[in-house]
């Protein structure tokens, strides 16, 4: 089924804004017509210079502040750094008036600031030679500071930083409490709070308290980047980081960015007003959360969110969804258009969130999380379009059978047929599916995937056969018997009564060989039986089990084997569980020479380790990148001392050049190590590539949930969508796309959101001796256009101007 998506439904809020219509008319007029410098004394300058003042104006009516410096900087960043280096300037001076502090002086932070707070601190105390200790105030579950920490820490403190809503939760801290702790214990530390994320969605009354240093961002209120503003209260120190023509009352040298100045001028005049309609009130705001909490539910129904939502601003929502890495909901959410991202967007590089393992949260919950954050401006009509995009993605999911939705009783979901490789961490889980006969096989399954496996296997149906182990458990979980209790009637009787590897007592038959050997076989297909091959000679006693068609002599021949379940015999790069002792290095020496008559050098190996994310290898592969095993299939050489050798493709560099490339070309480029292969294409050139390898095997590798969304493929040139095979399922191809490739010399193209799947596809088939192979760097992301319902809407709001 193709989802249609028309619009991107932008909810990376606290990431950035987009900017307001009437901030951007305000920067516009500022170039255009008021372009005067405000030190110039002429008219133009005399103009310019209203707008700055009136915008410091208004920043002390939005931060409830009259007394102290306002100075406009290029962020938020630059606000906090200036606060944290005036402070540490003012310390190193006393230090250097020979003021010697009595017992370890500290630097105070919240352990879930963002990070511009700990990396100030950090380099500006080194800088300056400042030695305090940098300290963390703890959080509890709830992402609130620990107030009896600041009360224990104050006294030696000589600043302390603490933000008002976090970015990542949205978790709203306590500051009357956290002066209260403060001041009960230092009336003089300098204490610097960060609002970025709560102008325009809490009021601030700065005056009223005793914080001395607030920083705020234009980019996070409908303002546009590279304008922000510190403000300092009276007599607390302000040391300018630029110097230069005494601008900003001599804190800040550098003629000021009026267009910036101009644009957050315009929002910040709707904060100001009195019966602003423009900012949500919190009920509003709420009850738009609540919509699209119900609606994350019924997409996902086994998320967790990972705040109360009595703690944090209704606008952003962290959650986690179980048996789901953030990247690969992202990729989902992207696909459905609708823009998240895990964590905050500085460390986007999808890996675990420090704020929420600070909290205490589980892994899995931090390096799933994902978070969803609208704006104080947002509309009924961009609420309900967010929800629909949400419930389009949920089911997308559901018909890939990765979540099962009481809500959608009969997807229509998509049958499953061939190998699924799923993965937690570096152990592979793989499930062998037969559509027409609705039956699988599990190997190796790992006890963290076992909701995921219970899903696919419910959702499509299928009787389980059997689940194997490829050797006795010593260094992971397996959920065999959780899955079997889990999923009862789906289990045939044979399955369950199996041997301590899962084998069933009850075989269908025996088949011979290519070494003699005769082994029980299981029919799986119609032309698919698997093989147990033992390897007793190892420690443990491992199994191989071969995946293929048998002959009509009962024989399984190393060309009919399709795959090889080979276990830890081989961890891609390495050549397995080797021990330092000569016996156990033959006895493996034994066990892979064995393996070696038995299948092709390019029969696809599934192992259960994948430390170097290759997928899949052959023995091919394995002879020619893995140095160790290469010596150990090799009769004339004595066995080595055997160390890990990695066969590092060109991937590396190729990834560095993908970094670079620009938004008006898209680079098709061959990752074979010759290095000078690559083309670079404009887009209208793609089309024309395309023409020229029109007998290329041109592949999707998004995952089904992703593809289901549909795409212009004819800014390709493309009639129809490409084949999609996603990479999870790309193990499964392999067998015949090695037979296109090396036997009928096609050239393989992949292509995928971003260019990040599609490059790793490239390089494990090109690492199975694949020469001619692509991927479209860039990918769909870079190809196709998409309008913005979020644009489109503040159009609506009436705050055009
Ligand atoms: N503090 C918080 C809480 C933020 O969310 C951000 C931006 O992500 C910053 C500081 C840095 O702001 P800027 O991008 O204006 O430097």
């Amino acid at each position: 089924m193709i989802v249609k998506t028309s619009h991107e439904i932008y909810l990376d809020f606290n990431a950035t804004t987009p900017v307001l219509p009437a901030a951007v008319k305000e920067a516009h007029d500022a170039m255009q017509d008021l372009y005067g410098n405000p030190s110039s004394t002429h008219t133009s300058g005399l103009r310019a210079r209203f707008i700055l003042e009136s915008a410091r104006d208004l920043v002390r009516q939005v931060l409830g502040a009259d007394k102290g410096q306002f100075v406009f900087t290029s962020g938020a960043t630059e606000a906090i750094q200036m606060g944290i280096f005036s402070v540490l300037c003012q310390l190193r001076e006393r230090r250097l008036n020979g003021e010697t502090p009595t017992g370890q002086r500290l630097l105070l932070y919240g352990a879930t600031e963002h990070k511009a707070v700990p990396q100030a601190l950090q380099h500006w105390a080194r800088l300056l030679g400042v030695d305090h200790a940098l300290v963390k105030i703890p959080v509890d579950r709830q992402g609130r500071l620990d107030l009896d920490f600041i009360r224990l820490h104050a006294a030696q403190a000589d600043l302390i930083c603490t933000m008002a809503v976090n970015n990542e939760t949205g978790v709203i801290t306590d500051l009357a409490a956290v002066e209260a702790a403060i001041r009960d214990q230092n009336k003089q530390v300098p204490w610097l709070v960060d609002c970025v994320q709560a102008i325009g969605k809490l009021k601030l009354d700065l005056a009223k308290t005793t914080i001395d240093y607030a920083a705020i961002s234009g980019h996070k209120i409908y303002a546009p980047k590279g304008i922000g503003l510190l403000y300092a209260r009276p007599n607390a120190p302000l040391v300018p980081l630029l110097a230069g023509g005494g601008q900003e009352h001599g804190a800040r040298g550098g003629t000021e960015n009026l267009p910036g100045v101009a644009a957050i001028a315009a929002v910040l005049k709707l904060l100001v007003q009195a019966d602003s309609r423009a900012f949500g009130l919190p009920k509003k705001l709420t009850e738009y959360r609540d919509r699209i909490v119900t609606q994350l539910k019924r997409a996902f129904p086994t998320i967790v969110f990972n705040t109360p939502f009595e703690q944090a601003v209704p606008t952003t929502i962290n959650f986690a969804v179980k048996g789901f890495p953030s990247k690969e909901l992202l990729d989902l959410f992207d696909a459905a258009g609708i823009r998240v991202s895990s964590g905050s967007a500085c460390g986007s590089a999808v890996q675990g969130s420090y704020v929420l393992e600070a909290m205490g949260l589980p892994r899995w919950q931090s390096d799933g999380a994902i978070r969803l954050s609208f704006g104080p401006l947002a509309t009924d009509v961009e609420i309900s379009a967010a929800c629909e995009q949400i419930e389009q993605a949920g089911r997308a999911l559901c018909e890939s059978c990765l979540v099962v939705s009481p809500d959608w009783e009969h997807p229509s979901r998509q049958p499953l047929n061939g190998l699924v490789q799923l993965k937690n961490g570096s152990m592979c889980t793989w499930l062998l599916f037969e559509a027409s006969s609705q039956r699988c096989v599990v190997i190796d399954p790992s006890a963290e995937l076992a909701e995921r496996i219970e899903s696919l296997i419910r959702c499509q149906g299928s009787q389980i056969v059997a689940i194997l182990e490829t050797r006795e458990l010593i260094d992971r979980e397996s959920c065999r018997q959780d899955l079997l209790a889990r999923l009862p009637a789906l289990t045939l009787s044979s399955a369950s009564t199996g041997d301590r590897l899962g084998w069933p007592t009850q075989s269908d038959g025996m088949a011979t060989l290519a070494d003699g050997s005769v082994c029980p076989y299981l029919k799986f297909a119609d032309d698919t039986i698997i093989v147990p091959v033992e390897l007793a000679d190892l420690t443990p006693p491992s199994r191989v089990y071969l995946v293929g068609s048998l002959s009509e002599d009962q024989q399984l021949l190393p060309e009919n084997v399709r795959f090889a379940f080979s276990g830890e015999l081989i961890s891609m790069g390495d050549p397995g569980p080797i021990e330092s002792d000569s016996d156990s290095s033959e006895r493996l020496q034994n066990a892979l020479r064995r393996l070696s008559t038995i299948i092709l050098p390019h029969t696809v190996l599934c192992p259960t380790q994948d430390h170097n994310n290759d997928f899949a290898t052959t023995l091919y592969a394995e002879q020619r990148c893995n140095e160790p095993l290469r010596r150990l299939l090799d009769p004339v050489k004595l066995l080595p001392n055997v160390q890990s050798e990695r066969c590092r493709t060109q991937f590396d560099t190729h990834q560095s050049e993908m970094n670079q490339i620009k938004a008006t070309s898209v680079m098709v480029r061959d990752v074979l190590p010759t290095g000078d292969t690559s083309i670079e294409l404009r887009k209208h050139e793609l089309k024309a590539f395309f023409e020229q390898h029109r007998n290329s095997l041109i592949i999707d590798v998004r995952e089904p949930h992703e593809f289901a969304f549909a795409q212009d493929w004819s800014t390709l040139g493309f009639d129809a969508p490409p084949e999609n095979v996603p990479l999870t399922r790309l193990t499964g191809q392999l067998p015949r796309l090695l037979n296109l490739a090396l036997e009928q010399d096609r050239e393989v193209i992949f292509i995928c959101r971003s260019g990040k799947r599609s490059g790793k596809a490239a390089e494990i088939v090109r690492r199975l001796g694949v020469s001619k192979v692509h991927h479209i760097t860039g990918g769909i992301a870079l190809n196709v256009s998409q309008t913005c319902a979020t644009q489109d809407s503040l159009a609506d709001t009436g705050f055009v101007i």
